[in-house]
């Protein structure tokens, strides 16, 4: 699943004042309030902070983007990776220095890391004022002074609504036990959501004039229900919106007809996002993945043949306790074989709790960061030379990021690149485009038609 910074999450819809319902039982006195959320993490993070954002519209907050403007910040973190820990302590540093002069009056840490035991430590450390996990944000409904009712803010409620596009969460939770992975501990088992509960969401987000969907969970394809499989869920949805996508799939999970879906169904985005962790099956064992390599290469064989334009990332772990150069070298022979079009490749952090960090034979730091920019310059050696095939070509284009200030927006094609372009179309719209040059990591046009042929890729060839 990818990555977001933490850059301030964008608005979902203009602040309104609204006057709190209910009995204001919040700690946050005064009109005129404002909040601050920041978001650390995945999709699954983006789509709670969009939760909490309603709450604080709801109960009369307008959202801000600096914390020195707001009264309530909520920090909604990750714990999957240590360092994605330690960069939280240091935005609590800055708030609780900004707390001490005044100029912001409360701090709420909330999803993963709130989830954590070492959320105690750090709620003693900082003077934290509200700690939530990922299973109690509706707490923060009466934090900030509406009603507290836990079915008012449950994952039924899309967060999202009437935006260009949404995320709509299908299963929550995780049933793997990855040696390395602290996703079980904060966010508790697999739970499915029911289609029909899916689909009227899916339904009134499309009447609402959202035109993309992305459905949303740790394993999406592991979707079950009612006799029902993710296929007949993905296919259900295919029908009703105009633009779907789906993440983080499981290898072990991925059918063969999901992949010919994605090939067939002209609305759903012919991307494929199935994180392998390692080419060595000693490895994959070790970290309880459940296949084995050579089936993770079928499975891809699959999808090269349903999608061939389609576009394959995957997740990476570099370093992880036991790993030996043999080990290494038989994920640079998949990185090869499987010619990715990107990935996220992470070196090992040990978490607390899981079994990976119980484990001897630790990976020495240098060489755990050769192995990563062996990894990664095999990657992208590879999306390079498959990026540089779209050259030419004419594509028609989603826009997913609107133009910023030099006047170059994000795009994403249907086989999901994303293409760099001037245009002044608004999120949402659909462009055409001539793809002029490529890089490892992005492709980039322009408009057909226009003048502005002159888009230099940002360091790309
Ligand atoms: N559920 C997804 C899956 O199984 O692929 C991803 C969950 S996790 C939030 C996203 C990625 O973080 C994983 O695929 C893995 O590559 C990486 N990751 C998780 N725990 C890690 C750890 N302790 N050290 C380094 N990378 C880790
Ligand atoms: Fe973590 Fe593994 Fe579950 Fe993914 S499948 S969330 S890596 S335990």
């Amino acid at each position: 699943m990818s990555e977001t910074s933490t850059t301030p999450v964008r608005l979902t819809r203009k602040p309104e004042r609204r006057t709190p319902p209910g009995p204001a039982t919040g700690t946050v006195p005064g009109s005129g309030k404002t909040a601050c959320i920041r978001t650390f993490g995945c999709q699954m993070n983006v789509h709670d902070s969009d939760r909490m954002r309603r709450m604080i519209l709801d109960a009369g907050y307008a959202e801000v983007t600096r914390y020195e403007d707001a009264d309530l910040v909520i920090l909604n973190t990750c714990y999957v990776r240590e360092n994605a820990v330690d960069r939280v302590r240091g935005h609590l540093g800055e708030l609780i220095r900004l707390r001490r002069e005044g100029r912001l009056k409360k701090v709420a840490l909330t999803g993963c890391i709130g989830a954590a035991e070492e959320s105690e430590t750090l709620r003693r450390q900082f003077g934290i004022d509200l700690v939530l996990g990922t299973h109690n944000t509706y707490e923060l409904a009466e934090f900030v002074g509406l009603p507290t009712m836990e079915e008012t803010y449950t994952p039924e409620l899309p967060g999202t609504e009437g935006e260009h596009s949404a995320f709509v969460t299908i299963t929550t939770g995780c049933n793997y036990g990855c040696s390395y992975c602290v996703v079980p501990m904060v966010r508790g088992r697999m739970v499915c959501r029911s289609k029909e509960s899916i689909l009227s969401e899916v339904d009134r987000l499309v009447e609402g004039g959202t035109g993309y969907v992305t459905l949303l969970g740790q394993t999406v394809d592991a979707w079950r229900r009612d006799g029902e499989r993710f296929c007949d869920l993905l296919e259900a949805v295919a029908e009703r919106a105009p633009r779907v996508s789906f993440t983080t799939s499981h290898p072990s999970n991925m059918e063969d007809r999901t992949l010919w879906a994605i090939g067939s169904r002209d609305t759903i985005v012919k991307r494929l996002h199935l994180p392998v962790q390692s080419g060595s099956d000693r490895m994959l064992k070790i970290m309880h993945r459940g296949y084995k390599a050579e089936r993770y290469r079928r499975k891809i064989g699959v999808f090269r043949d349903a999608a061939p334009e389609g576009t394959l990332s995957t997740d990476i772990i570099v370093g992880h306790p036991g790993e030996t150069e043999e080990d290494h070298e038989a994920t640079l022979g998949l990185v090869e074989d499987c010619s990715f079009d990107s990935a996220y490749v992470f070196k090992f952090s040990p978490r607390d709790g899981t079994e990976a960090a119980t484990l001897g034979e630790p990976v020495a730091p240098e060489v755990s960061q050769r192995r990563f920019v062996e990894v990664l310059r095999g990657i992208e050696g590879n999306a390079f030379k498959r990026n540089s095939r779209k050259v030419g070509s004419v594509e028609e284009l989603y826009v997913r990021h609107g133009a910023n200030e030099d006047g170059r927006a994000i795009g994403e094609t249907w086989t999901g690149h994303a293409v760099h372009l001037k245009t002044e179309a608004n999120p949402g719209e659909y462009v055409r485009a001539t793809i002029e040059s490529a890089g490892p990591h992005a492709l980039y046009g322009s408009l057909c038609g226009s003048p502005y042929g002159d888009l230099a890729p940002y360091g790309d060839v």
